[in-house]
């Protein structure tokens, strides 16, 4: 489903990706772990072209992106629709209700009728558990609540991927559950394809297919859970998880 290929992302002098490649198949979880400042935000905002990589190629469901010649726009909005981001504040319209959150996306960038849209938005939210606030408003929501309408809207584009930036770190800890599983059902239900930063490692535990811990910019040691956090390889792997377990 995915192939990243020697991917680099400067910010001026700064080096930010210094090659990283990845391939994941149809349908996996990958948790990405990794100290603050390795990159992690910075690559998942690559493979939603939020930012433009400086080099490599990213290939999403056989659609590829060559990052050695220039980008034309049209081109960026297009892969872009192939990804689902949520993430870290929900971003939702405050003027809007939850269900015309959801139902922006598919009307304005898909040409979709709005009853139709309208009609896949309440499936959606009553699929987050929020079939009985599809007409609050953002204020009216916890922050979880708020979350599951970002999933929500961000599903409504049927992403072939879903990427999540530490989407339960902005929460109260008794929120952080019902998020969580969502994003479970979500790959258990319906085999999403997903990337995940996430300091959550229960979580990561228990869903995840792959765990990759990045540093400076680099993927340093990936594996399977269980392999990365009882065994890791690497001794940055091994500081790293001392200090956030
Ligand atoms: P992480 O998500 O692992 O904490 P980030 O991807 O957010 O790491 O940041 C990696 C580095 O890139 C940091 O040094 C950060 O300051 C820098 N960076 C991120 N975005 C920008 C930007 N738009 N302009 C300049 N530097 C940036």
């Amino acid at each position: 489903m995915i192939n990243i290929k020697n991917l680099h992302k400067s910010f001026g002098d700064l080096e930010v990706l210094k090659g990283i490649d990845l391939e994941v198949e149809q349908g996996k979880v990958i948790v990405l772990i990794g100290p603050s400042g390795s990159g992690k935000t910075t690559f998942l905002r690559c493979l939603n072209l939020l930012e433009v990589p400086t080099d490599g190629t990213i290939e999403i469901d056989e659609k590829v992106m060559d990052f050695k010649k220039p980008v034309r726009k049209n081109s960026i909005t297009s892969f872009r629709s192939l990804t689902g981001m949520v993430f870290q504040s929900y971003n939702l319209f405050p003027h809007k209700t939850a269900l015309e959150n959801v139902m922006e996306g598919p009307i304005i960038v898909k040409n979709i009728a709005k009853h139709q849209a309208k009609e896949t938005a309440a499936a959606l939210l009553t699929k987050v558990g929020l079939g009985e606030k599809i007409d609050f408003y953002p204020f009216q929501l916890s922050g979880g609540q708020q979350q599951r309408v970002g999933i929500a809207r961000a599903l409504a584009m049927e992403p072939k991927v879903m990427l999540f930036d530490e989407p339960t770190s902005a929460l109260d800890p008794e929120l952080v559950g019902d998020v969580l599983q969502v994003m479970k059902d979500l790959a258990k239900d319906e085999g999403m394809t997903m990337i995940v930063v996430t300091h959550e490692m229960r979580f990561a535990r228990e869903v995840a297919d792959e765990v990759i811990f990045m540093d400076e910019g680099k993927i340093m040691e990936r594996g399977k859970p269980e392999q990365i956090f009882t065994n890791p390889k690497e001794a940055r792997t091994r500081k790293f998880l001392n200090m956030i377990q």
